[in-house]
């Protein structure tokens, strides 16, 4: 069976020069040492799931520099290319440590700002990041408006000072946890969808803001509807100039293009390989196993595959091409893949996955039903699989628009 792909170095153009191994050696090192000594102290049983964990985490590695890894040194940032991002990121998924809290922050807003902000605006922001001391979310999606994302209608009036801010957004991740929300409205409403809307930085600690979280299938409340009702917007946080927010959109979209995948695709190797040992474990004990072989060996070429479009596009990425359609054959690929192997590992675990009500019962089955659980939103998040395979459609297979 298939060894641990290495996603960030491989013998082709994007492999990492085996003279700077040494830099993937010192991760590897700090953050293991770092992540056991956390876990160990940690108030409570560390539960890789709990938004208290994952903040405390994401706080620990940016109180100890391990933030800002792309930016500039003059904000702060380490400055790293794309490649050594890469690495850390795959280190960061090998150790077992999960994803924080302020991934929006990090790994939209903070780039978006960089390209598109003004110095007050890097100035103002920036350090909140890289502390964790501030969290965003993002507020696109509203109830009429998700997958036609121009069709949004929460309004943004102009004011003496800036604008009035009205309106309601859904699935809004982290917006309970978030001091302040990147928010997509219209600012022209005679404008044609896509030009009258602005990009603007919204302090969710306002009394315009109410925000009402989502209870989700995990039982965990990780995104939420926010209602702005009147909520005040400076004019010096309006991003890039008015009317021009579905270009700064976008391209804050394709920011985390390279190593968005990486963790997704550590986590899936690593669930493959847990998934292995229980059908070698039945084969000791002479049980039939050959079906479960043939589900597990198409699931082990899937996770080859998607390492091997990771890097291509981390490949396509650091050569500076625009983004393409390789993400959504990436997403889909990705997301479709991990049901089935979720729903594989749930029949075998068979009445473990009824009995362990907790994470205290069995540590092994509660994180696959909750990654059950949760894989159930990853065909929807950031783009269905419906709309990511229109744009295969059209912009692989050349297929006219549907009506
Ligand atoms: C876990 C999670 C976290 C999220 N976090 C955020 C967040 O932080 N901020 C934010 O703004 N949004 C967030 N979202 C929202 C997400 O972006 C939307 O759910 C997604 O874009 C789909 O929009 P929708 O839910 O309105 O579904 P709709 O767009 O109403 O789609 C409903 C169904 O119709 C299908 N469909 C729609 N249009 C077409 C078409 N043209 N062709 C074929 N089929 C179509 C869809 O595929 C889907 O099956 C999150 C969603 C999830 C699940």
């Amino acid at each position: 069976m298939n060894p641990q792909p290495n996603l960030a170095s491989s013998q082709n153009d994007i492999s990492f020069p085996e003279h700077e191994e040494a830099f993937r050696i010192a991760v590897r090192e700090w953050l293991t040492a770092h992540y056991a000594t956390f876990k160990a102290q940690w108030h409570d049983l560390p539960d890789p799931r709990s938004m208290a964990f994952r903040r405390g985490w994401e706080d620990h590695l940016c109180s100890h520099g391990m933030a800002g890894l792309g930016w500039p040194e003059q904000y702060g940032g380490h400055a790293l290319d794309l490649r050594r991002q890469a690495v850390f990121h795959e280190e960061h998924a090998l150790c077992g440590a999960p994803l924080g809290i302020n991934l929006i922050g990090h790994g939209i807003l903070a780039p978006t700002l960089l390209h598109f902000g003004t110095q007050a605006q890097k100035r103002a922001y920036l350090p909140g990041i890289l502390s964790n001391q501030t969290i965003w979310c993002q507020g696109y999606s509203e109830p009429g408006a998700g997958s036609d994302l121009a069709s949004l209608r929460t309004r943004a009036e102009a004011t003496a000072t800036g604008y009035r801010l009205n309106g309601h957004k859904i699935w809004t991740s982290f917006a309970d946890q978030a001091d302040w929300c990147f928010v997509l409205a219209r600012t022209d409403p005679d404008a044609p969808r896509h030009r009258g809307l602005s990009f603007l930085l919204v302090n969710m600690r306002q009394p315009g803001v109410r925000v009402s979280p989502i209870r989700q299938l995990t039982g965990e409340a990780e995104f939420c509807e926010v209602f702005f009702e009147n909520a005040e917007v400076r004019r010096e946080d309006l991003v890039g100039e008015e009317n021009q927010g579905w270009k700064i959109a976008m391209a804050a979209a394709s920011y985390e293009r390279g190593t968005y995948f990486i963790p997704r695709l550590v986590r899936f190797h690593q669930e493959l390989m847990q998934i292995r040992q229980w059908i070698s474990d039945r084969q000791q004990l002479g049980q039939q196993a050959s079906s479960l072989v043939r589900r597990w060996s198409r699931l082990a070429i899937d996770s080859h595959v998607l390492a091997l479009k990771s890097r291509r596009a981390l490949a396509s990425a650091v050569s500076g091409e625009p983004p393409g359609p390789l993400g959504s054959s990436t997403k889909v690929h990705w997301s479709e893949a991990h049901q089935i192997m979720l729903t594989l590992a749930l029949e075998l675990l068979g009445p473990r996955a009824c009995l362990s009500a907790s994470f205290s019962d069995d540590e092994e089955a509660a994180l696959f039903i909750h990654a059950f659980l949760w894989s159930k939103a990853e065909t929807i998040l950031a783009g269905t699989s419906e709309i990511q395979r229109n744009i295969i459609a059209e912009k692989v297979l050349g297929l006219p628009k549907g009506a």
